[in-house]
């Protein structure tokens, strides 16, 4: 069988089967509406009680903290508008930063349509923020503090519990989109101090199309989707019932398995020397110390990622060029502009995503067909004729 090796796990994650094997009763014997009052119904709601008290656990959070929600850009959009609309007649500022993800930056986008200002904090070419740059964009009307903890592109992780500090000592509320983060790194939001936070499922092994938003007890929020009267009236909707459960599983193993992240740092550090050595013309986008542990972000000059997506797909490699999202569009990544590439360098950029999944033969893979693929590239490419071979 020809070699099949998955390095876009920041992109999806295949379901766990232990995941897969706590959700089945949910999508068939146990069909219930967890808002029914007999039996069956019971079961269901016993089951997201159940779902909502792990996951509330396992991140520092109370159980009455946890709202389910369809995927991580919602609970983003539900974050942000909530928050603001909610706090508007208390300010109409937000600070952000410009390397958020695009369901951050799109909720941001809606609420200038409503009246509000936007500071987006610049980020240096390690993809890092000073926290004195979060304290000197504050204003007497900022209301709202939204920070990714990690980035999906190039892995910076931000100092989230610091910049939640900040607003504290502001009184502004804080958000972070943990979507990236969790499964990678530890997430308790008692620790962190924040006071809103989102995940997602898909990028832990559980199904895509189930999230999670964190509300600390007190935080103003209003509602984004109304309807029934679930998630204690907050998030209209008949619960998902068997993604819920599977996401509470998911995140339990996530969490168990993160001691492994150390193995997997070092394949990915690995992947990175190797790569810069072998390939010329290669260089590491984004800083390497402050940076998820499986992510890894290269740009080669003189070729386009499209096309080396399709040649790795070919060689049974999966990887991404830019996010998943903006694969869709030609438009260079919105991430690595930030950190400073200039257009063509963001156009030839690779992300490769490692998970416990892989293995140091997965490694070994890509580093045999990656650089062949490169130089088949470069060859059909008139700037590498002129420039690269000299
Ligand atoms: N936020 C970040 C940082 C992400 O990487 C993603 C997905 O790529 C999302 C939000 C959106 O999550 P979902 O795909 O569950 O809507």
């Amino acid at each position: 069988m020809s070699k099949f090796v998955y390095a876009d796990h920041a992109a999806t994650t295949r379901v766990a089967p232990e995941v897969l094997e706590e959700m089945l009763p949910y999508l068939s014997s146990e069909y219930g509406n967890p808002s029914s009052l007999y039996s069956i119904g019971r079961a269901s709601s016993l089951a997201i009680a159940a779902a909502r008290e792990k996951i509330a656990s396992l991140i520092g959070a109370k159980p009455n903290e946890i709202y389910f929600t369809s995927c991580g850009s919602e609970s983003d959009n539900w974050a942000i508008k909530g928050a603001a609309r909610a706090n508007a007649a208390k300010g109409r500022h937000i600070i952000t930063t410009v390397y958020e993800h695009h369901a951050v930056l799109h909720a941001m986008d809606s609420l200038k349509k409503e009246g509000f200002e936007i500071t987006y904090l610049k980020v240096d070419a390690d993809g890092q923020i000073a926290p004195e740059a979060l304290e000197a964009a504050i204003r007497p009307d900022t209301v709202l503090i939204a920070m990714m903890y990690a980035n999906n592109e190039i892995g910076s992780v931000l100092p989230i519990r610091e910049m939640a500090a900040i607003a504290k000592a502001h009184k502004i509320t804080f958000f972070t989109d943990a979507v990236q983060a969790i499964g990678n790194l530890p997430v308790n939001v008692a620790e962190l101090g924040v006071d809103m936070l989102a995940l997602s499922g898909h990028k832990i092994h559980a199904p895509k199309g189930i999230g999670v938003l964190y509300v600390r007890t007190g935080v103003r929020i209003a509602n984004l989707i109304d309807g029934g009267g679930q998630e204690r009236g907050k998030r209209g909707g008949t619960e998902n019932v068997a993604y819920i459960v599977g996401l509470a599983k998911a995140l339990e193993l996530a969490v168990e398995g993160l001691p492994d992240m150390e193995r997997i740092a070092a394949m990915r550090d690995r992947l990175a020397r190797e790569i810069v050595s072998r390939i010329p013309y290669s260089r590491i986008n984004g800083g390497m110390e402050h940076r998820l542990p499986g992510n890894l972000n290269v740009a080669f000059e003189f070729i386009e990622g499209e096309s080396l997506i399709l040649l790795l797909d070919m060689a049974g490699i999966c990887a991404s060029t830019g996010s998943a999202c903006s694969t869709a569009s030609l438009e260079p990544s919105h991430v690595l502009l930030s950190i400073g590439l200039p257009p063509e360098k963001a156009h030839g950029s690779l992300r490769l995503t490692l998970s416990h999944e892989n293995t140091e033969e997965d490694v070994d893979y890509i580093l045999e067909k990656l650089p062949p693929i490169v130089q088949r590239l470069r060859d059909m490419s008139p700037l590498y004729e002129q420039v690269g071979k000299n």
